[in-house]
């Protein structure tokens, strides 16, 4: 089999699994409980959440509070922080290529009487810093921008995003860095909130994190118990949240080697994508090497999909979130491609640890998948 979708999901570490399976044996007291095994599952939650901004290299500066992954960090950072701020101002600022789970909170905020100002992007996916200055006022308290594109790779700029964001006094910079944490550097003292997913690092699905630099405040938007600061409550999974702990540890530990790897293959399968006329690269050359996207001018990305699928090769057409919205990929028509190539995009993602060999036999098989289609017309 060959797995290139890991932008939609990664196969956790077995160490991941081993921890969170013994653990849910051993500490399965609440935390927030007094007894003896509430303290020690307490322990264990700070020692985990103390284990992972040692793995980031966060200092004090940061709370981080367990979610359930980025679409919960998401919301609870946007809508908490905007109902929060509102008395200072009422603009929000996002670009028009986010993740599902941002660009829907901000549609909802529109209709609560927000202004809501949606970035543009060009043909590599980029917003223009230019832009971002001139709509940035007085107003505005909130700017999310994603660290890395989901669907194709691009990376925004956060340092430089941040210093015009900061010169405003009630504005703050949001990342969502889903698809960034452990694919890229990341410029933490840049940002006062990001969110992450645990399933997109080899750990666990439904685990997360939200960051907030320390002293900020947000409205909670589920309302409960203290637990996690009073912005998420619910009873904690300590032994998920260890987990978490664990997969960035061997995640991030070992990006320089991942990282080496999925240039190589990404400049190898570069290289044979552009041999073919009936296709064409949409991933920018300096787009994170973990996301290879490209779009198909003749054939339908669905049928080619399938028929890698059939031989074991897995593949996605473009975020696994709107893969069944009707029409072409958002992010693509923003960059301004037509809509058939918006709608027969193809993102091939790693992890980083896949072989050349699995890189040629992709290559082989769609070459060989793509003529055999084109002769079945
Ligand atoms: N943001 C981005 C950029 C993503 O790629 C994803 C996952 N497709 C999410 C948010 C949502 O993450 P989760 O599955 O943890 O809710």
């Amino acid at each position: 089999m060959i797995y290139f979708d890991n932008a939609a999901t990664t196969r956790p570490y077995e160490e991941v699994v081993k921890t969170y399976a013994r653990l849910s044996e051993e500490i399965f007291g609440n935390p927030s409980s007094p007894n003896g095994l509430g303290l020690k599952a307490s322990e264990y939650l700070e020692k985990a959440r103390a284990q992972i901004k040692r793995t980031l290299k966060l200092g004090e500066e940061f709370e981080l509070v367990f979610t359930s992954g980025a679409t919960e960090s998401n919301n609870l950072a946007i809508r908490g922080y905007a109902l929060r701020h509102q008395k200072e101002g009422r603009h929000l600022i996002t670009t028009c290529v986010e993740h599902p789970s941002v660009e829907n909170v901000f549609r909802e905020l529109e209709k609560e009487s927000f202004k809501v100002t949606y970035l543009p992007v060009d043909g590599e996916g980029r917003i223009s810093l230019e832009n971002l200055k001139e709509v940035m006022d007085e107003e505005t308290t909130l700017v999310s921008v994603m660290g890395v594109n989901n669907e194709v790779g691009t990376v925004f700029p956060l340092t430089e995003i941040s210093r015009i964001v900061h010169a405003y006094p009630h504005a703050v910079l949001m990342s969502d860095l889903t698809q960034r944490m452990g694919k890229e550097e990341v410029p933490y003292p840049a940002l006062d909130l990001f969110s992450m997913s645990g399933h997109k690092v080899k750990g666990l699905k439904s685990s997360g994190l939200l960051g907030i630099r320390k002293g900020l405040l947000l409205d909670p938007v589920l309302l409960g118990g203290e637990q996690e600061y009073g912005e998420r409550p619910g009873t904690i999974n300590v032994p998920l949240c260890c987990s978490l702990a664990t997969a960035l540890r061997l995640y991030i530990g070992s990006y320089d080697e991942r990282r080496a790897k999925a240039q190589e293959i990404n400049s190898y399968l570069r290289e044979e994508l552009g041999k073919r006329d009936d296709l064409t690269i949409v991933s920018p050359e300096d787009a994170t090497p973990f996301i290879l996207n490209f779009a198909l001018k003749r054939t339908k990305a669905s049928v080619l999909i399938e028929a890698l699928s059939d031989k074991e090769i897995y593949v996605s057409t473009r975020s696994a979130c709107s893969s069944h919205a009707k029409g072409g990929s958002s992010v693509l028509l923003a960059m301004g491609y037509p809509e058939f190539l918006a709608e027969n995009a193809v993102r091939l993602s790693f992890e980083g640890t896949e072989s050349m060999e699995d890189a040629r036999n992709f290559i082989t098989a769609l070459n060989t998948t793509l003529d055999e289609l084109k002769t079945m017309k």
